[in-house]
């Protein structure tokens, strides 16, 4: 796999305790909307049993100029050494991975659905179909703990409420615990709130990522509602 060293032009915090970090796109560099790629960090002063790389998706689009990956920072080396990381800075990419990506040929919808930092494959994808003005109806259920925890929200509602073909459908399970007011879905995502915005729930395409466990509840969830397996995709962000 071909493996590129970029450099950190930019970061700023996405959502708490989330930074979008931005890299030089290398003009040799092509990837699909939805795949992810392995960032390694080249002789971090630390390190942990992880080693110095993960796979972050790309929440950049093809079409933007920079590349942009998106992660929650924690306590593990490598996203301090990470998020320590200043404008000019370089890192080791290896890429892209992975078939998390819309089909060739658009189906009749897509559905995505996601939480948290799940949401990374997801702006790509999402912010591409429509610069591809992909005519067909595509829904996003972002489910997040508080607004203050959803990663673009604020971009992608504005992109949504844009174009004809997008629905927006965010949810906060803990809503009540958020210095915001918020107006719209509270809990889960269940088959009840798929009903709600979707017509036939048997129809559309559907794109599951995020943590495994938020993963293999939706796969559930749309099992029990008759979603048949073909028409689901899914991507585990292992280690959450
Ligand atoms: C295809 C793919 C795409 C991905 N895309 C993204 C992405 O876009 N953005 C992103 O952020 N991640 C993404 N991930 C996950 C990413 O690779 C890391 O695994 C994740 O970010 C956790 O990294 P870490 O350094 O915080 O923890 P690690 O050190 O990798 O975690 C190791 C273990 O410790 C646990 N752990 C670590 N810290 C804590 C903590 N503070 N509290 C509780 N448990 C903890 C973890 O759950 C895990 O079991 C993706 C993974 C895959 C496979």
């Amino acid at each position: 796999m071909p493996s590129y060293q970029l450099t950190l032009t930019r970061k700023h915090t996405v959502a708490e305790d989330t930074l979008a970090f931005y890299f030089e796109k290398p003009h040799d560099f092509s990837f699909k909307a939805g795949q992810c790629a392995r960032l390694i960090l080249i002789d971090p002063p630390q390190t942990d049993g992880e080693g110095n790389g993960r796979y972050l998706s790309l929440a950049s689009t093809p079409d933007e100029l920079e590349l942009m990956v998106a992660t929650r920072i924690r306590n593990s080396a490598f996203k301090q050494v990470l998020s320590s990381l200043e404008p000019g800075a370089k890192v080791t990419l290896k890429g892209p991975y992975g078939d998390f990506t819309l089909p060739e040929q658009p189906p009749k919808s897509v559905v995505f659905i996601t939480g948290g930092i799940g949401i990374t494959p997801v702006r790509s994808m999402l912010l591409q179909a429509m610069a591809e003005h992909y005519e067909q109806p595509m829904t996003l259920f972002y489910a997040n703990r508080r607004p203050e925890d959803a990663a673009f929200l604020d971009e992608l509602t504005q992109a949504c409420a844009n174009s004809a073909h997008c629905t927006l459908v965010a949810t906060m399970s803990k809503a009540q615990q958020s210095s915001l007011s918020w107006q719209g879905e509270q809990g889960y995502v269940d088959q009840a709130m798929l009903e709600r915005y979707l017509d036939d729930l048997s129809a559309p395409v559907y794109y599951l990522d995020g943590p495994p466990e938020l993963v293999a509840a939706m796969k559930k969830m749309l099992s029990q509602a008759g979603v048949s397996e073909d028409q689901v995709r899914t991507e585990e962000f292992a280690g959450y």
